[in-house]
């Protein structure tokens, strides 16, 4: 830490462009003993007075007026100087500012000055322990309503006295009865206070596991700060070798962060971790309170709590000597945060790896094409667990051909095969997930009779389809109309698609009217906690049969399934986006994870009008490697990541005419500044953006490409540097997006 002084180097809290630079400022006499690196002041700007941090002390040129800090609002440091570091590296590698990084870094500490003291919410807990339960459940046939609220709080404590209630359709009488009774009990919720009670898993880990977790050790005794791609199937027991090697981080006296997607955070999860580490986890995630978060921040900061389990934004955690981080299921799109700041958690975590010299490991079962690329090329370290630790198989894939089932006559949303598969399950009393991709906001076309997608001959993506008639590529504005007959096949069954989770439920309905349906989809998922009801209903045996979107596909252990069966596998294979395929091999492979992980085997059938398409095949026979050949060879020859690296710009205004004139302005001064540049900047587009209008405002979109992530922000710069005088509204929004994911 720096000396202080008569003059304190500020950033000011402000994040424009135009701000993002130190002021001097003078630091009056009297708050020189307080004043230290990282404390949050109060300084005058032009007229009004904002809020500042110190990030250092350093005499002013001479020539420049100094006015003074009116007030210090934190004494104690909000950062260190690393997460500094942290942020001026995030504002220059997402053109952002440092003043926006800090907020988000320190999100937690200044939310809740501004924040009221919420008491901690409580939850409901199973005041008897399972075997009592059982007894309780079979003597009291009749109190059907209790015996549901006890078997959803066993299968699910930690919800509140209103979730239960809601989840097991009773009302909150009902669940006030069994609290009087004893036989459940109210817990104060302190996200680090629940504890699980039980012993942590002791197995030894199998041959596989010890040879990767070697590696890790080594690394991290050796204090050789390398980065891990740990590749292992669904169900090898990757958590396990997370786990050892936190312990391993924790006895050389530092510490870890493990981090996890939103979705992943189930009480499993979190119970490994406790039972593991006990007070010395620290949970972060969206679903704390404020208070709660900064509770868990403090503890963080004052080294009581080494190890981090958290999501996303985790990634800030105030760690102060961190040597450990662990991403688990690295290919997650939530990583990605997708407004404000929008940073990768992996790309931080790397940044944070280095800065302070630590280990880290990125764990998936699909990884992402950037990180397998960079595995094989040797700047990450490739760890493989092959098999499964029970020694089980992977459930068998079916691939259904729809075209054959409308060839002979079968028009409805099933397959005779995933009919069958389905009736077989009911009969034995097995459980059944039926998955229905999120079709996204745009539509695209096929043809039913041989599979036909159309694409834009430029861009290799999917051309979306538009109520006028037209077909559109939404990277580079490509147009063409909708064909009456299949260029292919010259069939009339070419057209536009989808269905919905509930067009789907009413077909079961009609199909097997007597079997017990769930759905979860954004409509029945919209009350707190609903994921986790409904996914605790099922486990419980409520249901026979699951229907759902992407929201299921992930984390779910429930041994009764033994089928998935997916609807329509080509809505995520024919996404208007490079990545389709890459999330379709993700999302069946997950999907596939889901079947059979109890005693009996489980099978999959996947339904689609493209069985032969490369992605399907892979998945079908779980070979990431041989998808992983296919898709890389696609990324070459169409110039896309990780062979590139791409930016979208993106514009939102109330008119659609304007917008489309800006974006036009725009797009000529970006090839303007990407010509004056040596090696190549592409820039696709304008084209409306795939959600075309969202919150009012249309939105159009420019996409940068080139092969170093440096010309692509220089190009920027560069481009709107003066766009605001050219466009002069303020109701202009400006978004830039390096390396983007979803491109909605
Ligand atoms: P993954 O994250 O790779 O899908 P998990 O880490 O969830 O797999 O492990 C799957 C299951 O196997 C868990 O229930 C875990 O407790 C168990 N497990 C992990 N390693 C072993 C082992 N060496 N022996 C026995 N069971 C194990
Ligand atoms: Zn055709
Ligand atoms: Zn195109």
């Amino acid at each position: 830490m720096s000396e202080t002084g008569s003059y304190a180097e500020v950033i000011v809290d402000i994040p424009v462009r135009e701000m993002d630079h130190v002021f001097h400022y003078a630091v009056p006499a009297g708050m020189r003993e307080d004043i230290c690196f990282g404390c949050y002041v109060l300084v005058p700007l032009g007229a009004r007075q904002v809020n500042g941090y110190v990030v250092g002390f350093s005499e002013p040129a001479p020539d420049v007026r100094i006015k003074e800090i009116v007030a210090i609002k934190d004494k104690e440091p909000v950062f260190s100087p690393d997460l500094l570091e942290l942020a001026r590296w995030l504002a220059e590698y997402y053109l952002s500012t440092t003043a926006r990084a800090l907020q988000w870094i320190i999100a937690p500490r200044l939310r809740i000055r501004n924040g009221k003291k919420k008491a901690g919410t409580m939850s409901l807990w199973p005041g008897i322990t399972a075997e009592e339960a059982a007894v309780f459940l079979s003597k009291r046939k009749r109190a059907h309503r209790q015996a549901a609220v006890m078997r959803l709080a066993l299968a699910c404590p930690g919800l509140s006295r209103r979730e239960l209630a809601a989840a097991a359709d009773v009302s909150c009488s009902t669940v006030d009865a069994l609290v009087a009774r004893g036989w459940l009990k109210n817990v104060e919720n302190h996200a680090h206070k629940r504890h699980f009670a039980g012993l942590p898993q002791t197995f030894q880990l199998n041959d596989e596991q010890a040879a990767a977790l070697q590696e890790i050790e080594a690394a991290l005794s050796g204090n050789r700060p390398e980065t891990f791609l740990l590749h292992g199937i669904t169900g090898s027991g990757k958590t396990s070798v997370y786990l050892e090697a936190i312990a391993r981080a924790m006895e050389l006296g530092r510490q870890a962060m493990a981090l996890v997607p939103e979705i992943a955070l189930t009480p499993q999860m979190v119970r490994l971790f406790q039972e593991r580490f006990g007070e010395r986890v620290a949970l972060l995630h969206s679903k704390l309170t404020d208070r709660e978060r900064y509770d868990e921040w403090r503890r963080i900061e004052r080294g009581e709590a080494p190890v981090v389990l958290g999501t996303r934004s985790a990634v800030f955690a105030p760690l102060a000597d961190l040597g450990l981080i662990v991403i688990d299921e690295e290919h997650e799109t939530s990583y990605k945060q997708e407004d404000h700041l929008r940073y990768h958690a992996r790309d931080v975590a790397e940044k944070r790896a280095k800065l302070s010299g630590a280990v880290l490991v990125l764990g998936s079962a699909t990884p992402s094409l950037e990180s397998y690329h960079k595995a094989l090329a040797g700047d990450y370290r490739l760890l493989k667990l092959g098999g499964r630790v029970d020694g089980r198989k992977l459930p068998g894939v079916r691939v259904v051909d729809l075209r054959q089932e409308l060839q002979e006559g079968n028009r409805g949303i099933f397959s005779r095969a995933l009919k069958t598969a389905i009736e077989e399950r009911l009969g034995k009393g097995e459980q059944a997930i039926l998955f229905l991709n999120r079709r996204g906001f745009a539509t695209f076309v096929v043809c039913r009779e041989c599979g036909l997608v159309l694409k834009c001959p430029r861009c290799d993506i999917s051309l979306t389809y538009h109520i006028s008639g037209h077909l559109r590529c939404h990277y580079c504005n490509y147009v063409e109309t909708l064909p009456d007959f299949c260029p292919k096949c010259k069939s009339r069954y070419i057209r536009h698609f989808g269905v919905g989770t509930q067009k789907v439920e009413e077909e079961v309905r009609l199909l097997f009217p007597r079997a017990r349906l769930l759905r979860m989809d954004s409509d029945t998922t919209a009350y707190k906690n609903a994921h986790r009801d409904i996914l605790a209903r099922f486990c419980s045996g409520e249901a026979d049969i699951l229907i759902g979107t992407q929201m299921i596909a992930k984390g779910l252990d429930i041994h009764r399934v033994t089928l998935v069966g997916v609807i329509n596998a080509d809505a995520t294979l024919h996404m208007p986006e490079f990545r389709a395929g890459e999330r379709t091999f993700q999302l069946l492979t997950q999907v596939a994870g889901r079947a059979g992980r109890g005693e009996w085997p489980g099978e999959v059938v996947v339904q689609t009008y493209c069985p032969e398409h490369y992605c399907i095949i892979a998945a079908s026979s779980h070979d990431y490697e041989q998808f992983y050949e296919s898709e890389i060879k696609i990324r070459r020859s169409m110039n896309y990541p990780p062979f590139t690296r791409l930016a979208r710009v993106l514009l939102a205004h109330e008119r659609q005419d304007l917008v489309k004139q800006w974006a036009a302005i725009l797009a000529e001064r970006l090839q303007q500044a990407a010509g004056e540049r040596q090696e190549s900047v592409d820039v696709l587009g304008p084209a409306p953006a795939p959600l075309s209008r969202l919150k009012e405002k249309y939105r159009w979109q420019l996409i940068l490409r080139g092969t170093f992530a440096d010309s692509l922000r220089a190009v920027i710069k560069t481009g709107l540097d003066g766009f605001e005088k050219v466009v002069k509204s303020r109701d202009l929004l400006v978004h830039v997006d390096i390396d983007p994911l979803g491109m909605s």
